[in-house]
């Protein structure tokens, strides 16, 4: 994280960058609202009402279910791993990648947010391994050295222009501007990549605790060869993305890719059943299942418990204008949005994120297209609470002196008097804004002055 946020969303604030966040983002907008309105025959209501239940049960009784889950993939020849927080994580990972595959070859990963959440890539690379983005968009961000823009769509912040370019720089194939062509050019790099890679990584979308098995969904079919290809697939799952049983998969598929793009279903669904069998010819030999905390339990035991119902699906990204404007860079942290500004905190604390509850006009539009009816406003202003409770809210010191000076009127007055005095200066809580806006100039006599000379 650089500068302050200010700072970091002073940045983001480039009008290209809007402009292609705000038109990706209302047309997913739109075509949410249509989609699901067909896929329920217009009961959105009653399949909102009916995840949000599915995953408050999951969350009331996720020891249990864990422990149940575990039990299942482990008779389905999953090998699972327990991590405590992002270092144990990585650390069980890079023992497996170690084990398996050698420096020279690649190591394939499909889209996850959870191993951006642990800064895996970085991990893998410091270790001298290579990992390889093979989700369209997550590989433009790696070629870029950039970061996720959206929990579901990474480039949404850049123009086709700016993939071509990103493409010609690296070589991936010969100069255009054709998405279509500059998809078949990552198609072949990739294929090189998933046919020498020994290990491939996975994020998962929802776990089933009755059977053990582990779903993904995906639109590329990069998954499936991440996962298949290779002879071992290591997943990485956020401990909160239970189902109870497959019975609850078709609603949740329908919402999930009705409110993240607007799709009926996404083109692949994988149900992942374990290694390959001794009768089947591919898949991988080994599946390890990696189960991530990081501070989910403690989530789970206190008030901010209704965003681990989240399923990823980034509509609330889609619909909030503070969003719209800044793009997920400008909030420092993998996950951006509004669900960023609730997850971001309670994962890290108020004390490292806690400004981020107050990236929100809380106009409630998150909460009214959540497909799990996650309360965010609700929570943001318990987050803001929170900050100014345990006085990491630094923004109340400018409020502390202006109750001060409002309390007196001869601190007022002196106040006013200093005030042009002071305009001069910097000023260490607008800081960043300063470096990207210009301040209108004073224009006119003030309004006391005035008041005094008319009487
Ligand atoms: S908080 Fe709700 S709308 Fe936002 S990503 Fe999660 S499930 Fe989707």
């Amino acid at each position: 994280m650089k500068g302050s946020r200010v700072e970091q969303f002073a940045e983001a604030l480039d009008l290209g960058t809007t402009k292609a966040v705000r038109s990706a983002s209302v047309a997913k907008t739109v075509g949410r609202v249509h989609t699901l309105n067909a896929v329920f025959d217009g009961k959105v209501e009653a399949a909102r009402n009916y995840a949000a239940q599915v995953k408050s049960y999951v969350l009331d009784n996720l020891h249990d279910l864990l422990l149940e889950f575990e039990k299942n993939c482990k008779a389905n020849s999953i090998t699972v791993h327990w991590a405590k927080d992002a270092e144990s994580a990585r650390k069980i990972i890079l023992g497996i990648v170690e084990k398996n595959t050698d420096k020279d070859s690649p190591i394939v990963k499909a889209k996850s947010m959870a191993t951006e959440e642990i800064h895996l890539n970085h991990a893998l690379e410091e270790a001298g391994y290579h990992p390889v983005e093979t989700d369209l968009g997550e590989f433009v961000v790696q070629l870029d050295g950039d970061t996720p823009s959206h929990i579901v769509t990474p480039i949404i912040h850049k123009t086709k222009e700016q993939v071509a370019e990103t493409f010609a720089q690296h070589r991936i194939g010969p100069p255009s501007h054709s998405p279509e062509e500059l998809t078949m050019q990552a198609r072949d790099y990739l294929r090189g990549k998933f046919q020498k890679a020994k290990v491939g990584i996975s994020g998962v979308n929802f776990g089933i605790a009755q059977t053990g098995r582990i779903v993904l969904v995906e639109n590329e079919g990069n998954n499936r060869l991440s996962t298949t290809a290779p002879d071992v697939h290591i997943a990485l799952m956020g401990i909160e993305k239970l189902l109870v049983s497959e019975d609850q998969l078709p609603v949740f598929l329908k919402i999930l890719g009705g409110s993240a793009t607007g799709q009926r279903l996404t083109t692949y669904v994988h149900l992942i059943s374990g290694p390959r069998r001794a009768d089947e010819t591919d898949g991988p030999k080994e599946v390890h299942l990696v189960l991530l905390d990081n501070g989910r339990s403690r989530i789970l035991n206190g008030p901010y418990q209704d965003i681990l119902r989240c399923i990823r699906c980034g509509a609330c990204l889609n619909v909030c204008p503070v969003y719209r404007q800044a793009s997920g860079h400008g909030y420092g942290h993998v996950y951006s949005g509004p669900l960023g500004a609730v997850l971001a905190p309670a994962l890290e604390g108020v004390e490292a994120m806690g400004d981020l509850a107050k990236a929100s006009s809380l106009c409630g539009a998150c909460e009214e297209v959540c497909p799990v009816k996650i309360p965010i406003p609700h929570l943001l202003l318990e987050l803001r609470n929170e900050a100014v409770r345990k006085g990491a809210d630094r923004s109340q010191i400018p409020w502390q002196w202006f109750g001060m000076a409002a309390e007196d009127s001869r601190k007022w007055k002196a106040g006013l008097s200093l005030l042009p005095l002071a305009g001069g200066l910097p000023n260490p809580a607008t800081k960043g804004w300063d470096e990207h806006h210009t301040r209108p100039e004073k224009q006119g006599r003030d309004f006391r002055r005035w008041w005094r000379d008319r009487a």
